[in-house]
């Protein structure tokens, strides 16, 4: 079984004594990795070796960071294989999948080494006659690189990427359902010629290291990806430096089926965006209002699509793997109970499971009967749980869509041109996918509004992100000689 080292200041740190978490395979159940639990002595450690390390890595021209970036990249590709194996056996997501997220890595970090020459300022007129106003962008200092199991590889390139090229020096810390993919990439960082203290990787307990990076007055920028709850607790912490935060939170995605949308495509589009990496990704389709007029068909296509859908060992490569824990298996299960008691019909699944007697598996399900007013219709599920009502017309679906705390994604499903900018223009979430599943671009701009987040990742916006703004007055002699 492997143990994993902390990695701090270009060195994997010796376990000793310290405490360690086994890391479970979700598909087996077996424990397959230890990783240490960071101290609050070691989040300081990192920290103080990120902020050292950052006042060269701020002075190297952008394009030179960039070529730091391009032989990280160039590490990453030739481990894919090793990747999306770990990827699979810690998230439990099926091998295709997990090979797909562990090539989105080395591609997401080129992207953003490209953009190391469209980092700009401006120059602004001025009221008075002999004045420049220079605006211009400077690196943060340390970013602290909080992350969730979801997404263990492809949040490695959302985290670095974007606040190394912009100049900052980063201290990774991974899920401690999913450290594994986060150490393999340390051990690669270490191979590299990237400079000692530049990307550090710390594992332990959100209340001890992502506290501790939170409220670490070294560190100028805290960029975390997980839940409501973890996050709120980060913005408290961060509040005592008026550290700056970004957060990308959970998402409860509406998805609006009009009755003049493609009946066949729309059917594959939802279920594949509920039922990619088992429903657990933020921007999975969570809830369905379709108009009364199709609903009846598209319900019935629905139910035997996602009664097609297989489930089985990530290896063996299924539609889906199990999900990554009990506690989410449990959380599902509860969700869909809870829906059944407020009158809810299970229409297909709505059970636990396992394969060969082993895993934290959930039925691929389909809820019908469904009313906006029930939980099932407002809390973030995460899990291969589709709940469907039906709604008379746009204003109505609309109206349910905004009437959510979250605002991360949401889709719509229609031929009609009135009907998209009417969506676009009044549904109030930061993404609308139209005709097509739930998923991001790297040059798009992923962000949450109300509790989904604040800040966002991709694209130049994205960088923006991980830059501050400065100002500069020059008042100057045009009559000197
Ligand atoms: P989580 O909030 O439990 O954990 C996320 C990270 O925060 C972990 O590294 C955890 O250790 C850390 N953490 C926990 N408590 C903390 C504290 N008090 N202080 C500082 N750090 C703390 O989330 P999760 O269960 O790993 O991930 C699932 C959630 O992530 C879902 O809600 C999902 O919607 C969300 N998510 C959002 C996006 C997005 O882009 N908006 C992407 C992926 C996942």
């Amino acid at each position: 079984m492997k143990k994993y080292e902390l990695f701090i200041n270009g060195e994997f740190v010796p376990n000793g004594n310290r405490e360690m978490i086994q890391v479970i395979n979700p598909a087996t159940e077996e424990v397959i990795s230890e990783v240490p639990k960071a101290t609050a002595e070691d989040v300081e450690k990192a920290v103080d070796a990120a902020y050292e390390a950052q006042k060269e890595w701020a002075k190297l021209p952008a394009i030179e960071r960039a070529g730091y970036l391009y032989e990280l990249a160039d590490l990453v590709s030739k481990n894919l294989d090793l990747f999306g194996k770990i990827n699979a056996e810690e998230v439990g997501k099926p091998l295709a999948q997990a090979k797909a997220e562990a090539s989105y890595l080395p591609d997401y970090i080129k992207y953003f080494a490209g953009m190391a020459r469209h980092i700009k300022g401006e120059v602004i007129t001025s009221d008075r006659p002999n004045e420049n106003i220079f605006l211009y962008k400077v690196p943060i200092g340390v970013v602290a690189g909080i992350m969730p199991w979801n997404f263990p590889l492809f949040l490695i390139g959302r985290k670095v990427a974007p606040a190394l090229i912009a100049g900052n020096t980063v201290v990774l810390k991974p899920s401690s359902d999913t450290p594994n993919g986060c150490y393999e990439f340390a051990r690669l960082v270490a191979e590299s010629s990237l400079p000692k203290g530049v990307i550090n990787v710390i594992s332990g307990a959100g209340s001890v290291v992502g506290q501790g990076l939170s409220e670490n007055p070294k560190v100028g920028m805290v960029s975390m990806t997980g839940s409501v709850s973890a996050g709120e607790k980060i913005m408290a912490a961060a509040a005592k430096n008026i550290t700056k935060v970004s957060l990308e939170l959970g998402g409860k995605a509406p998805v609006i089926v009009m009755d003049d949308c493609k009946l066949d495509e729309t059917v594959e589009w939802v279920v594949a965006s509920r039922i990619i990496n088992t429903g657990q990704v933020c921007n999975c389709a969570e809830r369905v209002y379709v108009q009364e007029g199709i609903a009846d068909k598209f319900i019935e296509k629905v139910i035997e699509r996602m009664k097609k859908v297989t489930f089985g060992n990530p290896m063996d490569d299924k539609d889906m793997g199990p999900l990554v824990n009990k506690g989410q298996q449990e959380h599902v299960d509860a969700m869909v109970q809870e829906a059944v008691k407020e009158g809810a019909r299970i229409a297909c699944g709505g059970h636990k499971a396992q394969v060969d007697g082993k895993g934290f598996y959930y039925e691929p399900t389909v809820l019908v009967d469904g009313k906006h007013s029930m939980k099932v219709f407002h809390d973030e599920i995460f899990g291969p749980v589709l709940p469907i009502t039906t709604f008379k017309d746009l204003d109505e679906a609309i109206a349910c869509a905004n009437d959510c705390e979250f605002g991360l994604t949401s889709s719509i499903y229609t031929t009609n041109a009135d009907t998209m900018m009417k969506a676009m223009n009044q549904i109030q979430f930061g993404e609308l996918y139209v005709n097509r599943e739930h998923f991001e671009a790297y040059q798009g701009f992923h962000q949450g509004v109300r509790k989904s987040g604040l800040g966002g990742d991709d694209g130049e916006h994205g960088l923006e992100e991980f830059l501050q703004t400065r100002i500069c007055y020059v008042d100057y002699d045009t009559n000197k000689k």
